[in-house]
């Protein structure tokens, strides 16, 4: 744009370092835009989750003050605090860790979002090529590691202990945030290695913040709403003969 720029500058009698600094403005503006896009697509967020998109009054004893702050980042990030979500399924975990990602790219930061189960069997690629150092390693570029499902039931020894190693290296100095469908008392079915699971969940509230979402699945809830709107806006009318709802003719 330096044209347009040079040409008002000398229309509108600019000094040199007005023009430069302009200039120079509008170049940082545009690496900060390209940058946060770059993030974004590396960032594997999956689309349309946000945090304008999600219904706090859904989830009442989650305060959407605290989930606010927390998307800007700052000090819970610099200390490596981990963020925790319980619930049930449906109840929104994915869609608010996502939401709080995608907030956190927006501000300047980096973050993988990754199916628990899908980066577990990256990384025991990696081991069995005996570069699993080296990719542990590489994670320690994203500021927020969001590992979706993480108590999904394994059985196999190698990949409990990859999720193990993945904790343990980011312990205390990059955050993580977990969803999990079921509380720490269930997670022996994750880990089955009792010693292994007692260090995790011991390394894990050491420096969380745990978000308990026990709510009913949203979609359900949502269903069940508008059935029973539905159901309320065309009563049926007893009187006529055979009358129906009108719900039911569309049912
Ligand atoms: P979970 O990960 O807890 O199983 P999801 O986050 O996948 O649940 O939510 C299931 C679906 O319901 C998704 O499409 C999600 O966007 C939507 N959803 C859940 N909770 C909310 C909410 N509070 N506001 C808006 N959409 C929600
Ligand atoms: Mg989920």
């Amino acid at each position: 744009m330096w044209r347009e720029f040079a040409e008002r500058a000398d229309k509108e009698g600019w000094p040199g370092a007005r023009l430069l600094s302009a200039l120079a403005e509008l170049e940082l503006a545009e690496r900060g835009r390209r940058r946060v896009e770059r993030h974004l697509v590396e960032s594997r967020l999956p689309p349309g989750k946000t945090l304008d998109g999600f219904d706090f009054a859904a989830v009442p004893m989650l305060s959407k003050a605290r989930v606010m702050a927390l998307a800007g980042g700052g000090t819970w990030l610099e200390k490596g605090t981990d963020l925790i979500c319980f619930g049930p399924p449906g109840a929104g975990k994915s869609h608010l860790g996502a939401a709080i990602g995608r907030a956190l790219v927006e501000a300047g930061y980096r973050v993988l979002f990754m199916r628990t189960t899908d980066l577990v069997q990256r990384l025991q690629q990696a081991r069995q090529a005996l570069q699993l150092e080296a990719a542990v390693g590489k994670l320690d570029k994203y500021d927020l590691l969001v590992l979706d499902d993480l108590s999904y039931l394994h059985k196999d020894h190698a990949e409990t202990s990859v999720r193990f190693e993945l904790i343990g290296a980011r312990y205390e100095r990059r955050s993580l945030l977990i969803t999990a469908n079921q509380p720490f008392a269930e997670w022996n079915k994750a880990f089955p290695d009792q010693a292994m699971m007692i260090a995790v969940i011991d390394r894990l509230v050491h420096h969380s913040i745990i978000f308990e979402m026990n709510v009913e699945s949203y979609r359900r809830r949502g269903a069940l709403e508008r059935k029973n709107r539905s159901a309320s806006a065309s009563p049926r009318k007893a009187s006529e003969p055979g009358g129906r709802g009108v719900g039911e003719h569309f049912a």
